[in-house]
């Protein structure tokens, strides 16, 4: 009875400004209904908990479901087949510099130790992977990138909303949650939120166990990110949905969590120049493209991280670039659900059966376009790149097989690497560096995992560890 009624009513009147607020109880309360949130929920429903997930938005997903849902993890039945030598010990290394050690080591032992179990996990619930095999996304520095079959992100959140549901898990949708409530302000537990439906209803939701905060980064926040980084203002896109507003961070604040990093806003140099989006590509990843700029020439190398390659691009004229393909990389339908063919006939990317007629097309001198590719084609024979040092694993494929391939691309808000401040079990840590009991986070709300630049992949990965800690440590009221 307990657990069928758990949208219990206690409908009582809340003193404020003798507004009425209906109270509803849960076990564990999860805020935000994306990537985090549902494995969160997931994670706590499955260990019989009675799960509530609040989300503001229309629809459930956040960044998650837009994402590319690609995931780092060591993972060697699959890496070697194809010859990929990795460890653990590797993508902790690389995850600690390539964020300049500005990450806790702590969290980013608990990432890359728990990435292979949360693979697993995901697979045991229904997630299946590209037959293609392992690969490297933009910035992630190694082959330890998975792509799932289903486009974007949207494999990742069906099957955990199935999982969290199938366990009895509730979500309302339109629910914004406007604050947290803590027994005694700044000392005692964080027991539930306040919210408020998009019809007005206001609700106060009390947790018996743990809140769950997953309400992602603040990529679509003008004001906060400006506060953080000045050079991001209105005019500059982002790859981010509307919902990505910050707010997880700005609540926990109010009750006294500590936050970290929120100056290290990332740009990835793959934005669409009209929308920012990332989407709108032939899908051809690092190792069978080159970034040209407006003179036809390589300027970077392509498999650097993503904070240098968004620097790289600033400095080359209008401060864009072109990625050039041939069409042996090309599928009929790209993992973002689009077709190369229509994104071509709506001038989004260019296709030529030469590369002089692709050169006069994006307007970039074709002698020099013939030169730079012949020259790449060169580095990808002898397994060498003198020019910018592309990894040798990441020169696999030459531009010889017409059609060729053009899409303009320039850097976009992507990432917030900074956030709420968390220990390894996902509990929210105040600014006297003590536990606020009942308070959880996961996912892009937190910071502290990702250091000053965060690797291709890793956030995926950081949803699935941190999310599953988040929910089975809210589940245990720890
Ligand atoms: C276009 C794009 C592509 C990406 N591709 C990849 C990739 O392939 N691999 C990778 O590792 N990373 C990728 N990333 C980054 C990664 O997707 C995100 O960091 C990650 O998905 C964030 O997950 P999250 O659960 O923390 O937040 P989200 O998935 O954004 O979920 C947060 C949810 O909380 C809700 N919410 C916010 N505030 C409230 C509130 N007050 N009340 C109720 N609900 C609220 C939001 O509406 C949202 O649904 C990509 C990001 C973008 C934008």
């Amino acid at each position: 009875m307990r657990r069928l009624g758990l949208f219990l009513l206690i409908a009582c009147l809340v003193a404020s400004a003798g507004v009425r607020a209906q109270v509803l109880e849960y076990d564990v309360v999860v805020v935000g209904g994306g990537g985090a949130g549902l494995v969160a929920a997931a994670a706590a429903a499955e260990k019989g908990q009675q799960v509530l997930v609040l989300e503001k938005m229309a629809f459930v997903g956040g960044n998650t479901l837009v994402s590319g849902g690609v995931c780092n993890a060591v993972y060697p039945p699959w890496q070697e087949p194809l010859g990929i030598e990795d460890s653990i010990e590797f993508h902790y290394q690389q995850t600690l510099a390539g964020g300049d050690y500005r990450g806790n080591p702590d969290l980013i032992r608990v990432l890359v130790e728990g990435a292979p179990a949360a693979l697993d996990r995901s697979r045991e619930r229904g997630l299946t992977f590209h037959p293609d095999g392992v690969f490297q996304v933009l910035g992630a520095l190694w082959p330890r990138t998975h792509r799932p079959m289903e486009s974007a992100g949207t494999g990742w959140i069906r099957i955990y909303l199935e999982a969290a549901k199938k366990a009895g898990a509730h979500v309302l949708l339109n629910t914004r949650v406007i604050g947290l409530l803590r027994q005694e302000p700044l000392a005692g537990r964080v027991y539930g939120v306040k919210a408020i439906s998009s019809d007005g209803k206001q609700l106060e939701i009390h947790a018996r166990k743990g809140v769950v905060l997953a309400t992602g980064g603040f990529g679509a926040n003008v004001e906060m990110r400006t506060l953080h980084n000045p050079l991001l203002g209105p005019g500059f896109p982002t790859t981010n949905q509307p919902g990505t507003m910050g707010d997880g961070i700005t609540m926990a604040q109010d009750v006294g969590a500590d936050v970290t990093g929120m100056d290290f806003i990332q740009l990835i140099p793959a934005g669409c120049p009209k929308t920012g989006a990332v989407t709108g590509t032939v899908g051809a990843g690092i190792a069978s493209s080159i970034m040209i700029n407006k003179k036809g020439e390589r300027f970077v190398n392509e498999g650097e991280r993503r904070d240098v390659l968004s620097n790289a691009v600033f400095q080359q004229p209008d401060g864009l670039y072109y990625t050039i393909n041939d069409s042996r990389v090309v599928p009929e339908v790209t993992s973002w659900g689009e077709r190369p063919t229509d994104l071509v006939a709506e001038g989004r990317v260019f296709k030529a059966g030469t590369l002089k007629e692709l050169a006069e097309l994006i307007g970039v001198p074709a002698k020099a376009l013939a030169a730079t590719v012949a020259r790449y084609n060169e580095s990808v024979r002898s397994g060498e790149d003198r020019d910018f040092g592309k990894p040798a694993h990441l020169l696999k494929a030459a531009i010889e097989e017409p059609p060729f391939y053009a899409v303009p691309r320039v850097p976009s808000v992507h990432h917030t690497m900074g956030g709420v401040v968390i220990n390894r079990h996902a509990q929210v840590i105040d600014r006297r560096g003590q536990v606020i009991p009942g308070l959880y986070a996961a996912g892009e709300v937190t910071g502290g995992i990702h250091g000053t630049n965060r690797l291709g992949g890793n956030a995926i990965a950081d949803i699935a560890v941190f999310g599953w800690i988040a929910g089975e440590n809210a589940a245990a009221g720890n």
